[in-house]
């Protein structure tokens, strides 16, 4: 089953409107067209992947989640340090790539993040983005944001560890779009 790649015909350009009220019975929610969202089996995916989880649409609004696993599901999970130290990179890196990057955040079981974008035009354009992100992620000799100033965790960072999984993740970049062993 290729889940990630067979979804991406469903992204279209867009632009986004923002609402002040957010109201259930609104005409806005009432016109959301809802696509998904797509569950997996976490006993059956194959880490790393990248999935569009869930999209909705308004017109030719569009939001996008996504899950991006880096480790095999019950097996094997990041350190906290590792997906902190990810986590701020793909925040920053991944948002000079595309404005369509709304938010990155660790899933708390560490094994992956969550994606949230808008207007992202296609599976293939979001896995470049990422792709490069990942690619200056391995050149960092330290960890963006990593001060107190900045973090709410500034201690526990690893440089070393953000570059070492991100060449790892991009030495899969061919496999990401497939979300189950074959
Ligand atoms: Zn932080």
């Amino acid at each position: 089953m290729n889940q990630g790649g067979s979804h991406g015909g469903y992204i279209e350009p867009t632009c986004f409107a923002y609402v002040e009220t957010y109201d259930g019975g609104s005409k806005l929610e009432q016109s959301l067209r809802t696509i998904g969202p797509t569950e997996v089996d976490h006993r059956t995916v194959s880490a790393p992947y990248l999935r569009i989880v869930e999209q909705r649409a308004e017109g030719t609004v569009l939001l996008t989640q996504w899950d991006f696993r880096v480790t095999q599901p019950n097996v094997k999970r990041m350190s906290t340090a590792t997906a902190h130290s990810l986590e701020h990179c793909l925040g920053i890196f991944l948002r000079e790539e595309t404005q369509s990057v709304l938010n990155v955040g660790p899933m708390g079981c560490l094994t992956g993040f969550y994606i949230t974008t808008i207007g992202m035009d296609g599976y293939d354009s979001m896995a470049n983005a990422l792709d490069r992100a990942l690619r200056v992620t391995t050149t960092i000799e330290s960890v963006p944001l990593a001060n107190d100033r900045q973090c709410g965790w500034a201690g526990d960072h690893s440089a070393e560890a953000a570059a070492r999984i991100a060449a790892d993740l991009l030495a899969f970049r061919a496999e990401w779009h497939q979300v189950t062993a074959e």
